[in-house]
């Protein structure tokens, strides 16, 4: 009896202290995946004041009786904030704050475009952008060095083209770059003529020339490309995000904006390389920083180029490139020594690997230092874009994560069809064969080279079609996944991707309050209401970090 009481006095000491008064996101028509992935809904969020969901309330269930702040959504969307698994957030910001000349029809047009921008950015040093095609405009010609003059006047000035393959510089860059009409076409490259002299053109290798006189982005300018990016993935419903090849510049970014409260997002940060990983994160991988807002966990590799180049390694020739194969960037010595390095210190890896025998060597090289390096390692995979269908089942069995890209499907259907060929296709671009073998995928976009909108890739993932609704019924639909299953791999799956999904990825008690503001359901929409999905506010840990302007839902936090 004695015994009895005084279990139930601890007991009752042992119970937690009535909370802080916690706030209140009423009158939501909600939906989460739960933590094994079955759909819950859900119309109230009770969060507590360091920014976690303490409680999903059900339809009639009581609410708290005085919170400390209640936002009434008046029956909106709210879903998660989608995950990326795979972007690349400085790129973004810097291309986003770059001149954009993919509109532009004519050569006056870009000339207008350019003369605009330059007004609007008067304090650049040099003028940078790209996305030009003397095709679409009808020139038949390269333009010329003074007819970029002609919108820039003397600030130095260089546009790539829309391929990447050529750039297009003014007199002033020629000069900053010390270009004469002595200076040589180098190997790979080829400097364009005008009047035998430097015509403003620079292509492949030749680009170099003008590049190495560039200047290093300042820490200003690095902040306001990181801004920038961040308010693009906000505005998209992107609350986290895998940042792919984290430079030490990159990282001190993060971290300026954290010191300075202007880290909003999520970032898993994957350094780019062994020896960034090193300085940044010491002896392992980072704490988690800022409320669970930054980490470096791991270290991106790459073993081989992409498709559209062809340089992407595959086992046997390229289908419309006899005898050719691609090429490893590694040897397979260099590539188990990279990862026994970082694996000695508890780094993940995620490893970029397109053609099949990239993806074979990567596995072979995970099998033998998976040997010594036991545990939860969670390697990852990134794109796994044609993999040999013998190797499929090796993810499973190796504990590998593919990480995948369903935009990158739909762009490169036709390409990748003339590249490698029907038979190939079999294990090319697999998500559903994948999963079924009992391998984890997440689903990232691969921004900028993709839009970050996380929406496309949602519906892709589910209907293996583009944004026209092509090619009807699918592309080679046996592979695609469910709704519900593309869903996780921008969520859930995203996260644990990423060892975040205890952290975020869903909405339960515990995780942070990550969650979007919809104007749909995206369960009932068809596939291309799913893409035109509008967010109209985002909210990261308990606090709202983007409102759509004009719209009039919660009025804030
Ligand atoms: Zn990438």
């Amino acid at each position: 009896m004695r015994l009895a009481v005084s279990l139930a006095l601890i007991a009752a000491l042992l119970l937690p202290a009535p909370a802080l008064a916690d706030a209140l996101v009423d009158n939501v028509d909600g939906i989460t995946l739960d933590e094994k992935g079955e759909v819950v809904r859900f119309t109230g969020i009770v969060m507590s004041p360091d920014g976690k969901v303490v409680k999903l309330l059900k339809r009639g269930e009581k609410r708290p009786e005085r919170p400390d702040w209640r936002a009434d959504l008046k029956g909106r969307v709210v879903i998660p904030g989608m995950v990326d698994a795979h972007g690349h957030v400085m790129n973004l910001g810097f291309r986003a704050l770059a001149l954009d000349l993919s509109g532009t029809r004519s050569l006056a047009q870009a000339q207008d475009a350019i003369r605009r921008y330059a007004a609007e950015n008067p304090t650049r040093r040099w003028i940078t952008g790209g996305g030009w095609n003397q095709e679409v405009w009808g020139l038949g010609r390269f333009p010329t060095a003074a007819e970029l003059d002609a919108a820039t006047g003397d600030v130095p000035t260089w546009l790539v083209r829309a391929d990447g393959h050529a750039g297009w510089a003014n007199s002033a860059a020629l000069k900053a770059a010390g270009i004469t009409p002595a200076t040589k076409s180098p190997a790979g490259g080829r400097i364009e003529l005008v009047a035998g002299k430097p015509g403003g053109v620079f292509v492949d290798a030749a680009m170099e020339l003008i590049e190495k006189a560039l200047p290093q982005p300042t820490p200003r300018d690095r902040n306001a490309a990181f801004i920038k990016a961040q308010d693009m993935l906000l505005s998209m419903g992107v609350t986290a995000s895998a940042d792919m090849g984290t430079s030490v510049d990159d990282w001190l970014t993060y971290r300026r904006m954290g010191d300075m409260g202007l880290l909003r997002m999520r970032i898993m940060s994957y350094s780019d390389g062994v020896e960034t990983a090193l300085r940044v994160g010491g002896s392992g991988p980072t704490p988690w920083l800022y409320a669970d807002k930054l980490r470096m966990g791991g270290i991106k590799l790459y073993t081989d180029g992409a498709l559209g180049s062809r340089g992407a390694w595959l086992k046997a020739p390229y289908s419309d490139a006899p005898g050719n194969r691609g090429l490893p960037f590694l040897t397979d010595a260099q590539l188990s020594n990279l990862l026994v390095r970082g694996a000695m210190d508890g780094f993940q890896f995620a490893i970029h690997a397109i053609g099949d025998r990239a993806n074979s060597q990567v596995l072979d090289a995970i099998t033998e230092v998976g040997e010594t390096y036991k545990g939860d390692r969670r390697w990852r995979i990134e794109h796994a874009q044609v993999v040999d269908p013998v190797d499929l089942s090796r993810f499973a069995k190796l504990g590998v994560i593919a990480s995948m890209q369903p935009v990158h499907q739909s762009s490169d259907r036709t390409m990748a069809e003339a590249r490698v060929g029907a038979a190939r296709l079999a294990g090319a671009y697999a998500w559903k064969s994948l999963l079924d073998s009992g391998a984890r995928i997440a689903f990232g976009s691969d921004y900028p080279v993709e839009s970050p909108n996380p929406f496309e890739g949602w519906a892709t993932g589910f209907t293996r079609q583009d944004a026209q609704g092509q090619p009807v019924g699918g592309w080679r639909p046996e592979e695609a996944l469910t709704r519900e299953r593309s869903w996780r791999a921008f969520t859930l799956d995203g996260a644990y991707a990423g060892f975040a999904e205890t952290k975020f990825g869903h909405l339960a008690p515990g995780m942070r309050a990550d969650f979007i503001v919809v104007d749909r359901d995206p369960l009932l929409a068809s596939p291309s209401e799913l893409r035109a999905t509008v967010v109209i506010e985002t909210w990261v840990g308990g606090e709202q970090v983007y409102r759509r302007p004009g719209s009039d839902a919660s009025g804030g936090r």
